[in-house]
C-alpha cells in the first residue's frame, strides 16, 4: 500500500487545504490503530476522521452507520474522489451487492459501509473476518445508548464484532453528555476507556483581530513592533513577499527570516531549527511553514494576506499559544485578496461541486472578516460550537460602527449592471463619483442615470463598500472577464429593495491608533518576568535546548504573578513537576526572592521607577543581540551604567545614542536600532 501522509491525502483526495479543529489529532490516533472515541459537533467533519485513516491503513475499514441515505451519499462522494468504497445496505440492488462482494474478494475495497442490521447474521461477521477488516468505524455511536431516543438494538452487536475481528474501533458521536459516553465505553469498548477526544474548539487565549488592508507593510511592521522580542509567524500569499517582508522586519531591528516551499530542504530545516530553539524569532512564511512546527510558545501569528478558507485560518492562527499563555493574531484582507482567492478557485482543476464548496468556505472566512459582532462566536458557530461574545477579540473590544448600506449597495449594483457587468471597481467608482475620465467618455458612461449618483462618499469609502460587497458575496469577479465584477443571486433582493444590508463604517484608515502592546503580565510583575526569562534563556543556552523546554512562558508568568517564596510554593505552580522542581526550583526561587537584593547597583537606582522597566527591556534586547542578529557575530555587551543612562535619557536618534558614554560605534550599530524601537514603544 502506498503510504502517503494524512495531510497529503487531505489535499490530494479530499481537496481540503487544512484540517478542521480536532481532526488532525483524531486522524493521527485512528491511523495509529488506537481505540478512540471522538465527540464532535454535527457538521464538524467526523467522516473525514475515519475515511482518511482508512486510506492510510492496510486492509478494509468497515463503517457502521445507522442511516442508509447518508451511507449512500458518502460512498458516492468517496467514489467521485477516486476512493474504492462500497455499501451493503437493504437499499442495494442485487447487482450493487454482487459488485461489492466481488471487490472485497479482489482485495480492492478500502471502505465498506454497512447497516447495523447486517451484524445480526453470523455470516456477516465471518465475511468481515475473511476479507481482512483492520479497522471498525462507528458513526453516530450514541445509537448504542438504550436511554437515548436514537437507540438501535443492532448497535449492541458491535462490541462482539470488535472482539471477533480483534481490530481497533473508532467511535464518533455529537452527543457529549457523560451518561451516553459511559454507555458507549461500556458497550463498544468493553468498559475500557478508549483514547477520547472531547474538546471544544475554542482557544480562549488567542486574541482574534482583522484589519482591512490599507498600508499592509506598515500594518504588519506595527503589529510586530508592538511585540518585539516575542516569537511570531507572518503568513504571506507569495514566496517573493516572504523575502521582502522578512527583509523589512530585519531592517526594523527584528530577528526575522523567511521560509517557503521553494527553498532548499537544508535551508528550510535550518529555519525550522532556529525557530524551535531561538526565543523571539519571527518567521515570514508561506503556508508551507507550520506542518512540522511544534513550538508551544509562539506568541503571535499575522496574516499579511487573506488565507484560503476558514479552515486554513483556524489552523494557522491555532499555531499560536499552544502553551495556553496569551497569544495574538492579526489578519489583513482586501479586495485584491478576495479576487485572488476567487480566481484560484475558479481556475483550479477541481470538479464543479467542489468549486462551489470552496467558494462557500471562502465566504465563511469573508463573513468572519466583515463580521459585525464577536469574531469568536462566528468562528465557533461555523464549526458547530455555540458561544457567547468572548470579550477578547477586536470587535468585542471595539464594536464597529455600522450604517444602513442598502442604498449604497443598490447604487453600486446598478452601476455594475448598467455598464454590462464588464468593469472592475476602479471604473465603477469613477462612474459613481461622476468623474469624466477618458474611459468614461469613451464608453459614454457619463450619460448613464447612475453617473455621479454616489457623490456622498469618497473614493476610499466606495472601495470599502465594494470590498464589503465582495465579502458578503454580493459580487464576484467573473473568471471569464478579467477583473470584471458580476452580481450574484444573493444580491438580487437588495437590488429590488426587498432586503437591506448593514455595513461597517470603518472605511477611513484607522492606522492612526498607536499599536497597543498587550502585556503578558501587569506592569508590576513585568520586571520579574523579564528576570525569570533571562534566567531561563541562560539555562536553555547552557543546555542547548529551546527555552520552553526549561519552562513554558505560562509557568514563568504564573511564577511572576504568584511569587512563590519557598520550594513548596514553587511546586504548586502549573508546569513544575518533581524533576523540574529539583533541577530548577532553587535557581528560579533565587531570582524571585533575591531579585531585589541581587539587583545590580545601576539597576537598583531605577527600582520602582518606570525607567526600571526600560532598563530591563534594554538588557533583554542586548542579551538577545549579544552575538548579532544571526547569533554568529562577535560578542558585545553594554555596561550596566550605560543601559541606565539610556533608560533615563531616552535618546531619540542613533546620534544621540552614540553620545552616551560606553556606546561605541559598534554597539550603536548592533543595538541602536532595537533600543530606539523599544524606547519608542515604551514611551
Ligand atoms: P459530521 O461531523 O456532521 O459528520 P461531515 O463529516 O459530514 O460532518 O462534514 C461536514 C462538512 O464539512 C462536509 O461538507 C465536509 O466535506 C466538510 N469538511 C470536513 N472536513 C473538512 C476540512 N478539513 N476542510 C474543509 N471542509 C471539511
Ligand atoms: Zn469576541
Amino acid at each position: 500500500m502506498a503510504a502517503a501522509s494524512p495531510s497529503e491525502l487531505l489535499s490530494s483526495v479530499f481537496g481540503f487545504d487544512a484540517f478542521r479543529p480536532g481532526q488532525a489529532e483524531i486522524v493521527e490516533a485512528v491511523t495509529a490503530g488506537e481505540n478512540t472515541l471522538a465527540i464532535m459537533p454535527t457538521g464538524g467533519g467526523k467522516s473525514l476522521c475515519f475515511q482518511l485513516p482508512a486510506l492510510c491503513r492496510d486492509g478494509v475499514t468497515v463503517v457502521i452507520s445507522p442511516l442508509i441515505a447518508l451511507m449512500r451519499d458518502q460512498v458516492r462522494a468517496l467514489r467521485a474522489a477516486g476512493v474504492a468504497a462500497g455499501a451493503l445496505t437493504s437499499g442495494n440492488t442485487p447487482e450493487e451487492t454482487d459488485a461489492v462482494f466481488e471487490a472485497l474478494d479482489r482485495g480492492a475495497l478500502k471502505l465498506l459501509y454497512m447497516a447495523p442490521e447486517r451484524l445480526a447474521s453470523g455470516a456477516a461477521v465471518n465475511m468481515l473476518r475473511r476479507v481482512g477488516v483492520t479497522l471498525i468505524a462507528v458513526d453516530e455511536a450514541h445509537c448504542v445508548s438504550q436511554w437515548g431516543h436514537d437507540f438501535r438494538p443492532d448497535y449492541l452487536r458491535i462490541g462482539e464484532l470488535r472482539e471477533a475481528l480483534n481490530a481497533p474501533l473508532a467511535a464518533f458521536t455529537a452527543t457529549a453528555d457523560e451518561e451516553t459516553r459511559a454507555e458507549i465505553v461500556n458497550r463498544l469498548f468493553d468498559g475500557i476507556q478508549p483514547r477520547t477526544f472531547l474538546h471544544g474548539f475554542d482557544r480562549p487565549n488567542i486574541h482574534l483581530a482583522f484589519e482591512a488592508k490599507n498600508t499592509p507593510r506598515t500594518q504588519i511592521l506595527n503589529f510586530a513592533a508592538a511585540r518585539k522580542g516575542r516569537s511570531g509567524i507572518v503568513y504571506c500569499g507569495t514566496r517573493a513577499k516572504t523575502e521582502t517582508l522578512g527583509q523589512a522586519l530585519r531592517e526594523a531591528g527584528h530577528s526575522a527570516c523567511h521560509y517557503h516551499g521553494g527553498m532548499d530542504a537544508d535551508d528550510r530545516r535550518a529555519v525550522e531549527h532556529r525557530f524551535q530553539t531561538e526565543d523571539g524569532l519571527i518567521v515570514v512564511a508561506t503556508v508551507a511553514f507550520g506542518m512540522g512546527v511544534d513550538k508551544p510558545d509562539i506568541r503571535w501569528v499575522a496574516h499579511a494576506d487573506l488565507p484560503k478558507s476558514i479552515e486554513s485560518y483556524y489552523q494557522e492562527i491555532g499555531r499560536a499559544g499552544r502553551d495556553g499563555a496569551p497569544a495574538e493574531t492579526l489578519t489583513l484582507y482586501g479586495p485584491d485578496d478576495i479576487r485572488l482567492r476567487r480566481t484560484q478557485i475558479d481556475e483550479g482543476l477541481a470538479p464543479p461541486e467542489r468549486k462551489v464548496a470552496d467558494h462557500g468556505r471562502l465566504n465563511a472566512l469573508l463573513g468572519l472578516a466583515e463580521s459585525l459582532g464577536c469574531r469568536r462566536k462566528v468562528l465557533l458557530a461555523y464549526f458547530g460550537d455555540e458561544a457567547e461574545p468572548c470579550g477578547h477579540c477586536d470587535l468585542c473590544e471595539r464594536p464597529p460602527e455600522t450604517f444602513d448600506g442598502t442604498t449604497a449597495v443598490r447604487k453600486a449594483l446598478s452601476a455594475m449592471l448598467r455598464t454590462g457587468e464588464y468593469f472592475g471597481t476602479g471604473h465603477l467608482i469613477e462612474v459613481l463619483l461622476g468623474n469624466e475620465t477618458d474611459k468614461v467618455r469613451a464608453r459614454n458612461h457619463d450619460s448613464l442615470p447612475t453617473f455621479g449618483v454616489g457623490k456622498e462618499y469618497g473614493r476610499k469609502e466606495w472601495q470599502a463598500i465594494f470590498r464589503q460587497m465582495m465579502g458578503h458575496d454580493l459580487v464576484r469577479p467573473d473568471p471569464e472577464r478579467h477583473g470584471a465584477l458580476r452580481m450574484t443571486e444573493p444580491a438580487r433582493p437588495i437590488l429590488r429593495g426587498e432586503a437591506s444590508i448593514t455595513l461597517r463604517k470603518d472605511t477611513i484608515a484607522k492606522a492612526k491608533d498607536r499599536p497597543r502592546v498587550r502585556a503578558l503580565v501587569s506592569e508590576e510583575d513585568a520586571p520579574l518576568l523579564s528576570a525569570l526569562k533571562a534566567k531561563r534563556r541562560a539555562l536553555a543556552e547552557a543546555a542547548g535546548v529551546p527555552a520552553y523546554v526549561v519552562f513554558p512562558d505560562r509557568t514563568l508568568i504564573e511564577m511572576a504573578q504568584q511569587r512563590p517564596a519557598t520550594l513548596d510554593d514553587m511546586a504548586r505552580i502549573n508546569g513544575i513537576g518533581a524533576t523540574k522542581l529539583e533541577r530548577y526550583g532553587a535557581t528560579f526561587l533565587e531570582v524571585i526572592t533575591g531579585a531585589s537584593e541581587e539587583m545590580h547597583p545601576a539597576r537598583r537606582r531605577l527600582a520602582g521607577r518606570e525607567s526600571g522597566d526600560v532598563f530591563d527591556r534594554l538588557q533583554e534586547i542586548q542579551l538577545h543581540l549579544a552575538r548579532g542578529d544571526d547569533g554568529a557575530g562577535k560578542y558585545l555587551s553594554c555596561p550596566h551604567t550605560t543601559l541606565r543612562q539610556i533608560a533615563e535619557r531616552r535618546p531619540g536618534s542613533l546620534d544621540d545614542m552614540a553620545r552616551i558614554p560606553g556606546m561605541g560605534a559598534q554597539k550603536v550599530e548592533r543595538f541602536g536600532p532595537a533600543f530606539l524601537a523599544a524606547l519608542e514603544n515604551l514611551s
